[in-house]
């Protein structure tokens, strides 16, 4: 923002977008525009951008936004709007239960909101009926974190690429979805650094990896599995390290046995060659000091908790984790993400990494006053629109996300909100969730915001507005705090986002006696001024202030007997098999230069010109036996509905697959949306939904 001098100061924030979490350099100046560059003191980038980040200037007008409250159309003041929202959900618990109003918010939350969303919800409220569309991103890492190591911790830093001698990339195209790491990875391979990229589809990230093993869908456990009996048979396993820090490894040595462990047929059944299997295992078997990477392409899968373990059971079970360039990193793709997790974002999980053990759950009680803290997890994303529709829940806040395009069966979840009696949404500009509110809240955008994200490596950074805010747009967190106070509740009388920080930062200490790994001690006394300057830093931040890039480094874990779990675990295929009539495998998934929905990408011209249309990949021995060519149009369908898009024939996609992306909404191509065709089924320990495989078809759209 310009000072009174007319000097355009320049302010260190962080970008809206992906999990890496890279620092932005922003100078505001008249008419909104806005110069960025990489913040070269940001540890996550040292001043690199990708496209995306490249382009926020385009993204920062006023197009499209919400700029006043209203309430069916008319346009009315915050306290009509909030009050009515209060008595709403007030009225609608006091007929039909705690359980029957529901908030689904979103990983473009600030840590702050998120916060307040939760104390609201689960302490207030007093259901657990909160969930974040990072439901769709991660949860199964989730999971699997909570399995394996107590509690839900990623052990590595981005230094660990630096220094890991190999790179398992399991289904995570960091080439596109996480760009600046993907250049750091790709100097760490200038240097001797090896790649392996997992995937069905030959990406970006495959085409300059030393082994690309293109996989069969839903086959990731079987080569994982397949990997460690191989390391066992060759006597690399660490023992020493398992005997003192590991349970589990006969039960998983007894699931192994129950499947054919020989190179032939775990080839097979992955469907690639045997030579290729054998030389992940050279590869992994001759570097120690490796880093697995593993995001959405292992996550959504009805299977992805199973998958997430198994990669975590072969680093464990070789010692590679808590030492320098050797860990299972999973990579979230919201760039607050983390933030959810650790502020209890999700439907399963309490503040501060805490379940709902009855000594947990009176601990937030106690913390916050709040004698009805929820006693049992919520419904998670798909299960909460289910009950929607189902009448179950009468009163939904959605906030910050579009639900009507990125949830599974894209169709059913519009017709849940549009019978649902009362419907609001926060947001910072329309969209196609907006069609259905009935009350629509004027939200901050990145640009306006003020607060913290944290990134995949657990570092917390600052987001700092570089814009006032425009019309009657208010903080997420406000605009909560307002409603809690609307329906009686104490404790949401903050002044500032920064006090919010501060009572967050306490609750991770309180009563903790230091036994748990996510803890901001170091960070509760903040003065205001402190808040303002913070630097990134990763957690745990103990009484010392100092941070940890790296956690488990004395081989002590979150269980209750300090020892890490090996968890057994069986491959299975996919929620749903291919049939006659929909013979392929539909993967939907994000392109280099998109976000989401597009409600900010979309707004970027150099952006929208790497792929200015819908698409769909298919192999050319599909295409020609459905008769498609290559930029024809074509009609996609599954057992959901039907969409159109350009055809890509390509040799990057499997045989029997299919690929679209993501993004395409009503507002840029209604026919285009991809995800309306995906079956919602869910991994049952997880909740994370099957994004990358449903039953599908391919055919010309004018069939001859
Ligand atoms: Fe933003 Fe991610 Fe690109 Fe960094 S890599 S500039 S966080 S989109």
């Amino acid at each position: 923002m310009a000072d009174g001098s007319g000097v355009i100061a320049t302010v260190r924030t962080t970008c809206p977008y992906c999990g890496v979490g890279c620092g932005v350099a922003g100078a505001a100046g008249g008419g909104r525009t806005l110069a960025v560059s990489g913040d070269p003191a940001h540890p996550a980038n040292k001043g690199r951008l990708c496209s995306k980040g490249s382009a926020l200037g385009a993204t920062v007008g006023l197009q499209g936004r919400l700029l006043e409250p209203s309430i069916n159309g008319r346009t009315v003041n915050w306290g009509e709007a909030t009050a009515l929202v209060a008595k709403r959900f007030r009225d609608t618990i006091a007929r039909h239960g705690r359980d029957s109003v529901a908030f689904y918010v979103s990983g473009q939350l600030l840590t702050e909101d998120y916060y307040v969303a939760n104390k609201l919800m689960k302490g207030f409220i007093g259901s657990g009926n909160i969930d974040t569309n990072s439901r769709l991103c991660m949860a199964s890492a989730v999971a699997a974190h909570k399995q394996a190591f107590g509690a839900d911790l990623v052990p590595g830093c981005y230094e660990d690429l630096d220094e890991a001698d190999l790179v398992v990339f399991a289904g995570h195209n960091a080439a596109w979805t996480h760009p600046i790491l993907f250049r750091r990875l790709e100097a760490a391979k200038a240097r001797g650094q090896k790649h392996i990229v997992i995937d069905p589809r030959r990406t970006d990230t495959a085409e300059g990896a030393d082994l690309h093993l293109a996989i069969a869908p839903q086959s990731d456990v079987r080569l994982w599995n397949g990997l460690l009996a191989e390391l066992d048979r060759r006597g690399l396993l660490d023992l020493t390290y398992v005997a003192e820090h590991v349970n589990g490894i006969d039960a998983v040595r007894e699931a192994l046995a129950q499947d054919d462990q020989s190179p032939a047929v775990v080839a097979a059944d992955c469907g690639i060659a045997v030579e290729d299997l054998l030389a992940f295992y050279d590869l992994f078997a001759a570097h120690p000091k490796t880093v697995s990477l593993f995001s959405m392409g292992s996550n959504q899968s009805a299977q992805g908790v199973a998958k997430g373990l198994a990669i975590l059971n072969v680093h464990l079970a070789t010692g590679r984790i808590g030492k320098p360039g050797a860990c299972p990193f999973s990579i979230t793709g919201q760039p607050n993400a983390m933030g959810g997790r650790e502020t209890g974002g999700m439907a399963n999980t309490l503040a501060g990494h805490m379940d709902f053990a009855p000594e947990d759950r009176d601990r937030v009680a106690r913390f916050w006053g709040a004698p009805h803290t929820a006693r049992a997890p919520g419904l998670k994303a798909v299960e909460m629109f289910e009950a929607v529709r189902a009448g179950k829940i009468k009163a939904i806040w959605v906030m910050a996300t579009n639900p009507a395009v990125s949830l599974p069966d894209a169709g059913a979840v519009r017709e849940a909100l549009e019978a649902c009696p009362f419907v609001v949404v926060s947001d910072c500009v329309e969209t196609d969730t907006t069609a259905y509110a009935h009350v629509k809240l004027p939200a901050l955008a990145w640009a306006e915001k003020d607060g913290t994200v944290t990134n995949s490596e657990r570092r917390i950074s600052r987001q700092r507005a570089l814009f006032p805010a425009p019309g009657q747009a208010r903080a997420d967190w406000r605009i909560m705090a307002d409603v809690a106070q609307g329906m009686g509740f104490d404790g949401f009388g903050w002044p500032s986002q920064a006090s919010i920080f501060r009572e967050w930062a306490r609750l991770t200490s309180y009563e903790n006696q230091g036994s748990r790994l996510l803890d901001l001690t170091g960070l509760a006394p903040m003065a205001p001024d402190d808040y303002a300057a913070m630097t990134p830093i990763q957690w745990p931040v103990r009484a010392d202030g100092k941070g940890t890039p790296r956690l488990f480094v004395d081989g002590r874990f979150q269980t209750p007997d300090g020892r890490a779990r090996m968890v057994p675990v069986r491959p299975k295929g996919p929620a749903d098999a291919v049939s006659d009539a929909f013979p392929m495998s539909l993967n939907t998934g994000r392109i280099r230069d998109q976000w989401h929905t597009m409600t900010r990408t979309g707004l970027a011209p150099d952006l929208c010109r790497h792929a200015p249309e819908p698409f769909v990949e298919i192999h050319p021995r599909d295409a020609e036996i459905a008769g498609i060519k290559d930029g024809a149009l074509t009609r996609v369908s599954t057992a959901r509905g039907e969409a159109v898009a350009l055809a890509k024939v390509t040799d990057r996609q499997r045989l029997g697959g299919l690929f679209m992306p993501m993004h395409w909404t009503d507002a840029f191509a209604p026919s285009g949306k991809s995800n309306h065709l995906i079956a919602p089924n869910l991994d049952p320990a997880s909740g994370q939904p099957e994004f990358k495989h449903t039953p599908a078809r391919a055919r010309p759209y004018r069939e001859t």
